[in-house]
């Protein structure tokens, strides 16, 4: 295919500002999906991202488009293929939106007329700025009476630079726009500029896992072509195979012939072992250092900055024959999930698990509901933590990624915590209410910038810890939902905390052990005890819970005994239906943790971060 006739985009915005609705409507513009098969945010194909109505994977999708030039007899005019990456919003899943990036050449900027510019805006846009892309910014949903187009539009021009009336103005509900904005595509975004005589080299910017065609790899094929049949090498990971299909996606997987330089798709690699087929990787066809004019001269693409996890939990199979289950299930959510990171660890009261990284809590949640609904498994996660830095008095230093693994106090010379910068955009009449709200967690202001009159930007270097606990929950009702907020790891800096414990009777329940800084031990102390009685249903016996720091305790509830008679309401003596309840009975126990004799619900141990 010719290059000249490819347009390689993406659409990044902040979280509801519409993207995906809007690709909708370009998928119906061009003729993509037929009709009947439309429905409100296809892209989104997760049933999890179509119940909560926010985008959590990349979504490559390919559109033809005939392009009529307004200059007659224009060698332009033609039918030309887009393809378009739908992406996310949400900063835990920046690292999608980032590998959508490096695929593309161009991004349309969709900014929500009743919002205005957001911090995920603001994020993503600097995102897109740093690959080069070519930018079309637009002003969306200006069908709403609350649209105030005038003034997003000046906040474009302040973040982007650009005239306003490149601006589009856009509705992903109504369709206004959408024409001028394919128009726009194919007028603005470069042509793919690859060398299509080359030998292959496709980045791999997505997988998936299919139980016939192995793994799935998402390519942007920079130089050359790659055809079915065609044998594979991975540059970075050596892994080799043929390819047993190629395609693009429509957004379902449609094979073609081939796929040449400039094209976005997809090859299956017949691969079972997902370890060969790595996301940033180089996909070519000729064995390296085999054919020596080629391929010794060929260098791997860029490919991506590896991702670091933000926060680690462990995850424990509540029942211990689940283990190998539950391997597997987390190696195929990896796959699918470049950012999700895992190893196998174990504890004397858990048993065998795994200590797994991950972006944020929202990406923590997203897993565990996954492996609930793709594979069945419910396991006990301990609270979740940022990763440490200790510095020993021996001159080592260690990493502490759970707070089980905390040394001895006296080994100990200095602890680090990660800081990020965080940045939160709103309007300036509720300066005084985030500035009061970032007074409560260990926050140092930093600056502010206007980014109109009305609209500013505030700056602050602030523990990560403090960042991804309930602190956005609580941006967002201090501010009325106005706020929006964003932050960016900026390295690791002293820290006073210590490891708060928890006792239940009488036993150290390490998967609620955390740690917290000093002057909060107690209220934090105070507020899980009083949590954790909440949430661990009564036995018939008393349960002491006691927090406990260096040994001292600091605070204490008592949980009282209650027996619960399920078969209570049963007068009269149908056997089976009595059996049936205490049946359930058992299976529900059976779901629980018992740890010294009390069972503990799985969720329990990820409610101690949650504050009202
Ligand atoms: P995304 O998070 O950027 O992908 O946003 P979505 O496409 O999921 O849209 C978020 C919400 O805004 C949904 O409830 C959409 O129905 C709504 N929405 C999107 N575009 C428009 C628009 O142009 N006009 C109106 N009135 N609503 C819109
Ligand atoms: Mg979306």
């Amino acid at each position: 295919m010719d290059q000249r006739f490819i347009r390689n985009f993406c659409i990044i915005a902040h979280i509801d500002h519409g993207k995906s609705t809007l690709a909708d409507r370009l998928l119906e513009a061009t003729s993509t999906v037929e009709k009947r098969k439309m429905k409100e945010q296809l892209l989104d194909q997760m049933d999890l991202e179509r119940e909560r109505g926010i985008t959590i994977k990349l979504q490559p999708v390919r559109m033809r488009y005939d392009y009529v030039s307004l200059q007659e007899g224009d060698a332009l005019s033609g039918e030309y293929t887009l393809n378009l990456i739908d992406t996310p919003g949400h900063v835990d899943f920046h690292y999608e939106v980032s590998r959508s990036l490096a695929a593309v050449e161009g991004a349309i900027l969709l900014v929500d007329a009743t919002k205005g510019v957001q911090a995920q805006t603001l994020a993503n846009l600097y995102l897109a700025i740093e690959e080069g892309l070519e930018i079309i910014p637009v002003v969306n949903k200006i069908d709403l009476p609350a649209a105030n187009v005038e003034k997003t539009k000046s906040e474009i021009v302040h973040i982007l630079g650009c005239r306003k009336e490149d601006i589009i103005l856009a509705s992903g509900k109504t369709g206004i726009g959408i024409p001028e904005i394919l128009r726009a595509v194919v007028d603005h975004v470069p042509m793919p500029r690859g060398d299509s005589d080359a030998p292959l080299r496709a980045l791999i910017f997505d997988s998936v896992y299919d139980s016939y065609k192995g793994v799935v790899g998402y390519v942007r094929v920079v130089d050359g072509t790659v055809a079915r049949d065609n044998h594979l090498y991975m540059m970075a990971t050596a892994g080799e195979s043929v390819a047993v299909e190629v395609g693009m996606m429509k957004p379902s997987l449609i094979p073609v012939d081939s796929l040449c330089a400039g094209d976005i798709g997809y090859i299956a690699t017949g691969l079972k072992d997902v370890s060969f087929c790595r996301v940033g990787d180089t996909v070519t066809t000729m064995k390296r250092g085999g054919n020596r004019d080629a391929s010794t001269l060929m260098t791997p693409l860029p490919g991506y900055k590896e991702v670091r996890p933000m926060v680690y939990a462990s995850l424990y199979p509540v029942d211990g024959d689940d283990y190998a289950l539950m391997r597997d299930a987390l190696e195929k959510l990896k796959l699918n999930d470049a950012a999700f990171a895992f190893e196998p660890e174990s504890n004397i009261a858990l048993g065998r698990g795994f200590r797994c990284g991950f972006l944020g809590l929202l990406h923590l949640e997203i897993i565990q509901a996954r492996l609930e609904r793709e594979f069945d498994i419910e396991p006990t996660i301990t609270t979740p933590s940022v990763v440490y830095e200790i510095q020993l008095r021996n001159g080592e230093r260690m990493q502490l990624y759970s707070p089980s693994a905390l040394p001895d106090p006296a080994m100990i010379e200095s602890m680090f915590e990660p800081f990020v910068d965080l940045k939160i955009v709103a309007p300036a009449s509720y300066l005084g209410a985030i500035m009061e709200l970032s007074g409560s967690i260990r926050a140092e202001y930093k600056n502010t910038e206007y980014l109109d009159e009305e609209r500013i930007l505030l700056s602050f270097d602030a523990p990560l810890m403090d960042v991804i606990v309930n602190f956005h929950d609580r941006l967002k009702s201090v501010s009325s939902g106005f706020a929006s907020m964003n932050y960016d790891p900026i390295g690791y800096r002293p820290s006073d905390v210590v490891r708060l414990d928890i006792l239940v009777a009488g036993d150290l329940v390490d998967a609620f052990s955390r740690m917290v800084p000093k002057r909060n031990a107690f209220s934090e102390g105070n507020a899980t005890v009083t949590k954790l009685k909440q949430v661990i249903p009564r036995h018939n016996f008393a349960i002491a819970i006691q927090a406990v720091v260096g040994g001292k305790v600091i605070a204490r509830e008592t949980i009282s005994a209650f027996r619960k008679d399920v078969i209570a309401k049963l007068y009269g003596g149908d056997v089976t239906r009595k059996n049936k309840l205490l049946d359930k009975q058992r299976k529900g126990k059976k779901k629980m943790r018992a740890i010294g004799g009390v069972t503990i619900p799985p969720k329990a141990f990820l409610d101690v971060l949650r504050k009202e």
